[in-house]
């Protein structure tokens, strides 16, 4: 069957397709741990599920505004002053279906034929995809552990050229944890200054923070550079509702009022039932995710010492987010069996099948030396899947 080119140009969102053959297995009895997943294991908190019934029983249940009610656009609004310190109207603000629609929607209104997109590696899966959908190249930026996977002010400078349209910046980032201090944005925002692109700041993973490191925003750090950001967030990973679909972008009047248009012939409102939720968490009690907050970190430090532990391997220890990204490289030319393991693709294909462990390899990152384990599961899981992978390798000869 013919199909149009553009959806030749990109693959499936590795990680969703990863989580969802861990499903399938555990569906069949077969006992899986998985690593896949990049959602927190933690329900919606109670009073958000409240909120979410009485929007039901007072039929809250029709269309709303395209880019979400005024009522979840205040509590945005507030948010973004209370804890960003970043000051946006009414009509500089979007609601989507979750903020990878919203970066999908932003890269639709600001991306072109012939555009360049500078992303750091390892990235999220989805920005090159959204990039080449729009018409766009991705241009990467190679980091490693070395550099605590974050660019420098003179690898961004060498990335720019006259076709640079945008930077993502995700800090905490998604898969390596890395985050980026106010120091570090100054210098990377100078960069900017000095040219005329667009950052897209994705702050999904805002809170999930540890050892006390405070998160900071670029358009925060350095206020000139506000015009030209655009700040995606989102509640899916902060109040556990990645199910609910509700993420947000802020920026400027213009691009803001782009993306509702795409929107308005796209997907329309994003659910009002959920919408109401979203009010109900950033204005309500932030008390669940204090207590998440506090178990991802005893997550995090018992992961990276455990896979620290495996010869073989080493694990950068992370500031954010809920992933460890171990380096597996020293690991590619030993074999099981026989079959020699090559690359990140052959070690999580080991690991599904000889160690019933599903986790991403780095390859769908853009890093084949790394896998990514999501600790978004409960310390009984990580032990006993720690456990099999350590045997896993020992197994390899
Ligand atoms: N950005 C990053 C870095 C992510 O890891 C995710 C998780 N899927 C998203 C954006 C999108 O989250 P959602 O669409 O659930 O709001
Ligand atoms: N962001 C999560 C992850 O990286 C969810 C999956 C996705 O949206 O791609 O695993």
């Amino acid at each position: 069957m013919k199909l149009a080119d553009r959806v030749n140009k990109i693959q499936p969102s590795p990680t969703l397709a990863i989580d969802a053959k861990a499903k399938a297995l555990k569906a069949q009895g077969i006992d899986i741990v998985g690593f896949g997943a990049g959602e927190p294991d933690f329900d919606t908190p109670a009073n958000i599920k409240e909120a979410a019934k009485r929007a039901i029983e007072e039929g809250f249940t029709r269309y709303t505004p395209v880019g979400g009610t005024d009522e979840l656009k205040d509590a945005i609004i507030a948010k973004l002053k209370r804890d960003n310190t970043l000051e946006y109207a009414r009509n500089e603000i979007s609601v989507a279906c979750g903020a990878k629609h919203s970066l999908y929607n932003i890269s639709h209104v600001l991306v072109q034929e012939g555009d360049e997109v500078i992303i750091p590696a390892p990235y999220w899966v989805s920005y090159p995809d959204q990039v080449v959908l729009a018409g766009g190249k991705p241009v990467f930026i190679e980091t490693d552990e070395t550099t605590a996977f974050k660019i420098t002010p003179e690898k961004l400078e060498k990335a720019i050229s006259k076709n640079t349209r945008a930077l993502v910046l995700n800090s905490p980032c998604n898969p390596t944890g890395t985050t980026y201090s106010r120091e570090e944005l100054v210098a990377i925002g100078a960069v900017c200054l000095k040219h005329d692109f667009f950052i897209i700041s994705d702050d999904i993973y805002e809170r999930l923070l540890y050892d006390g490191m405070p998160f900071c925003n670029i358009a925060t750090a350095v206020p000139a550079l506000k015009g030209r950001t655009m700040v995606v967030n989102g509640v899916s990973k902060t109040y556990a509702m990645t199910g609910w679909r509700i993420g947000y972008a802020a920026g400027p009047a213009e691009v803001i009022s782009a993306m509702t248009k795409m929107q308005s012939q796209s997907t329309s409102n994003p659910n009002s039932i959920a919408q109401k939720a979203a009010v109900e968490a950033l204005n309500g009690s932030q008390e669940t995710v204090e207590k998440m907050i506090v178990e991802f970190e005893k997550r995090r430090t018992y992961i990276v010492a455990r896979l620290n532990g495996i010869p073989g391997v080493s694990c950068f220890k992370s500031h954010g987010a809920f992933y460890a990204f171990p380096n597996i490289s020293r690991l590619f030319g030993k074999s099981f069996e026989g079959k020699v393991i090559a690359n990140s693709s052959d070690f999580a294909a080991y690991l599904l099948e000889k160690a019933q462990v599903a986790l991403v390899p780095g390859i769908a990152f853009g890093a084949d030396n790394y896998a990514r384990l999501s600790y978004a599961t409960s310390m009984e899981n990580i032990k006993k899947g720690l456990d099999r992978i350590e045997a896993a390798v020992m197994n390899l000869k």
